[in-house]
């Protein structure tokens, strides 16, 4: 666990004795004050404490076990017996006393309730006075010589007061992190062992599954399938991490749940091979150098950017997940930022994982992320993220645009999106696989064999437009509500005149997609004399 061991560096160090954790904290004191086992069998036991006591400001001050209330009221002279479920001004002072008296944990719950993030002029005398206790204890000699604790827990650091993490102060923060799937998977071990559930699924499958769940939901799993007698199956926890995602993320990061092969997508060749040989084989191999960090899919809208992203997730045994970047901007003030990091460590913690963001350009457009205080941070946090190179390889992003060329130029550069792949317009015989392989998906009857007289006829359509004409068809096929109609080359025909492609726009992006791309290699032959345009201009 790479958080308990960087909180324990610390703490053996000597660099501070008290820490804020934040991020999946309930897997570490839950809402009934649950202390994690790990936490307590390796840190707290070990280290014989002998007062462990929570606090938040709506429960009051309770102890792991009774005989410890005792001795905090031997300590305090029974004087704060009746102070326990009062606010921090009135019950601080008399844990101070038992923090410098004897080896004790605290833990402060919900501590953003406590001292709120904000301006210190705007925090009232209450939250002023916590404040103050909370800094003190943090570079309290006869604390740290005693050897007491303090954690403090909140959802998210963005909501706590920014002044304990000054210099000044002795506060550590430590990101909690999710669980990662080696741990998820001794968790679920110990979890299933001698218990009377039934698996559907391998342990491994399970644990991989399971990914971006704490282990709080993944034992909810575990007694929900245990209440209901049913065994634990791929949508029962399919559901249990959307309503997760739901509570936790909002609607801003969303699962894809890859069902599309390679071979279900209609030419594409240059792309295909492009993802298999860059990601697929060196994830497979174990060779991540060789992992682009991010790629930027350009070109026409229809075109099957969706689609590539959906097979390469598959093909690499990735998990997958969406950002929707425009309901992040949508929300208001300081509530969008603060999503945005959450997001963004919900996104990593699916790793290895796919993020994907769709249309990118329409949030972070060339001049505009600069504008506003909310954009540039958000923007940079962006930036931040999809550079890290620690991730290579682990994490990788996938972005779709129709415009590139409105995309601030920053996330362009060599370490970021630096493959741009142009996705445009099928030829004729990737058309007339395209037809053959929607009239498959959806399962409808047709005599055709032959799908090139077809594929000739849509020279300009986009492999979405394919769709819609296939969908024509069988509407055509079946207007007289006779069942088993198949689609006969006529009706083809006949939803091919009824359906035009929206050229106009299609060209226009299509130029856009083969400007930016730098890799003659990437860029199918038909389109190189354009590049060649481009650059004798
Ligand atoms: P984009 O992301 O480029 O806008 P999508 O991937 O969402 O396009 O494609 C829209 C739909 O069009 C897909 O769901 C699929 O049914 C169809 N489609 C587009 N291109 C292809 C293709 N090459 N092969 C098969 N189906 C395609």
């Amino acid at each position: 666990m790479g958080w308990y061991d960087e909180f324990l560096n610390k703490y053996k160090s000597g660099i501070s004795h008290e820490f804020l954790f934040y991020f999946n904290v309930r897997d570490l004191v839950d809402n009934s004050r649950h202390l994690d086992k790990y936490l307590y069998d390796e840190f707290i036991k070990q280290r014989g404490f002998s007062i462990v006591a929570f606090y938040d400001i709506s429960r009051g001050l309770t102890f792991l076990d009774p005989s410890m209330e005792k001795e905090f009221n031997l300590i305090t002279s029974n004087e704060a017996a009746d102070l326990l479920h009062t606010l921090p001004s009135k019950i601080f002072p008399y844990i101070d006393m038992v923090l410098k008296s004897t080896k004790t944990v605290l833990f402060i719950d919900h501590v953003e309730k406590i001292i709120p993030s904000g301006d210190v002029g705007s925090m009232t005398l209450e939250e002023r006075m916590s404040l103050i206790w909370i800094c003190e204890w943090s570079s309290n000699i006869k604390i740290s010589t005693i050897g007491s604790t303090i954690f403090m827990l909140a959802d998210n650091l963005e909501d706590v007061s920014r002044e304990i993490l000054k210099s000044s102060f002795k506060v550590e923060p430590v990101l909690v992190e999710l669980p990662g799937e080696k741990e998820r998977c001794s968790y679920i071990n110990y979890l299933l062992n001698n218990k009377n559930v039934k698996l559907d699924i391998s342990l491994d499958e399970f644990a991989k599954l399971s990914s971006g769940l704490s282990r709080k939901s993944i034992n909810d799993i575990r007694l929900r399938a245990e209440a209901e007698n049913i065994p634990i199956t791929f949508d029962f926890i399919k559901e249990k991490k959307h309503s997760v995602l739901k509570k936790e993320y909002g609607d801003v990061l969303e699962f894809i749940y890859p069902e599309i092969s390679f071979e279900d997508i209609g030419g594409m060749d240059i792309a295909k091979n492009y993802l298999i040989k860059n990601i697929v084989n060196p994830v497979k191999s174990g060779d991540l150098r060789r992992v682009p960090m991010g790629i930027l899919l350009c070109g026409p809208s229809g075109t099957g950017k969706t689609l590539l992203v959906n097979a390469l997730a598959k093909a690499s045994g990735f998990n997958c997940v969406k950002i929707d970047m425009s309901r992040i901007l949508g929300q208001y003030v300081g509530e969008s930022e603060k999503n945005f990091k959450k997001c963004l460590l919900g996104a990593k913690s699916q790793q290895p994982v796919i993020v994907f963001v769709d249309e990118i350009d329409t949030t972070f457009r060339r001049g505009e992320s600069g504008d506003s205080g909310v954009g540039r941070n958000i923007f940079s946090e962006f930036l931040q993220f999809t550079g890290n190179t620690n991730n290579r390889g682990k994490v990788i992003f996938i972005a779709a645009t129709n415009r590139p060329d409105l995309l601030d130029a920053a996330l362009k550069r060599p370490g970021r999106f630096d493959k741009k792949i142009p996705v445009l317009l099928p030829g004729i015989g990737e058309r007339a696989e395209i037809f053959e392989i929607i009239i498959g998906k959806y399962g409808f009857d047709t005599d055709i064999e032959d799908f090139i007289p077809y594929a000739e006829a849509t020279e300009n359509y986009t492999g979405a437009e394919i769709e819609t004409i296939v969908r024509k068809a069988y509407e055509i096929a079946n207007e007289d509500d006779k069942p088993g109609t198949a689609i006969t080359g006529e009706i083809l025909r006949k939803a091919i005149e009824r359906c035009r492609p929206s050229t106009q726009e299609v060209e226009f992006m299509t130029l856009l997609a083969v400007k930016e791309c730098d890799d003659l290699d990437l860029l199918p032959e038909k389109y190189q004399h354009l590049l060649e345009e481009k650059k004798d201009n």
